[in-house]
């Protein structure tokens, strides 16, 4: 707890209560979830926030590069705590975003392509996680 209020602080966020229940909303799921699915938990603790407040303080963290957004889902970004480098996976079947941690495109960063600089490679692959896959093999 204190470290979560520390982490802020030391990203220059003022802190609030509604601020700090969605970090910790993204923290203990360590999930990827929408603006949507935040806003349905921290209404539990705090009725009267807006889908419009979980929104700006989204994006007030994504500016202090403390969440990732991904789209791998056309139809809806996804909020990310982790944001160090890593791929992400989407099951077609359960729509589950799962994290790859693959390195073999480790060999692509900081090389040029094309004569573009490549500073970072973020990947979305896209099949039947290994949930479904069991679950089909029954
Ligand atoms: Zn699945
Ligand atoms: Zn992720």
């Amino acid at each position: 707890m204190e470290k979560r209020v520390e982490i802020l602080k030391k990203h220059n966020i003022r802190i609030t209560p509604q601020r700090l229940g969605v970090y910790e909303i993204l923290l203990d799921k360590n999930k990827h979830l929408t603006a949507e699915a935040i806003y349905r938990k921290i209404r539990v603790s705090f009725p009267t926030i807006s889908l419009a407040t979980v929104y700006s303080i989204l994006e007030l963290y994504y500016k202090k590069h403390l969440l990732n957004e991904i789209r791998i889902d056309f139809d809806k970004s996804c909020f990310d705590i982790r944001t160090d480098t890593h791929h992400h996976f989407l099951c077609k079947q359960c729509a589950e975003i799962y994290d790859i941690d693959l390195h073999p495109c480790s060999a692509l960063n900081n090389k040029e392509v094309d004569g573009h600089l490549i500073h970072e490679l973020q990947g979305y692959f896209y099949g039947i996680c290994s949930k479904c896959k069991d679950k089909s093999n029954l």
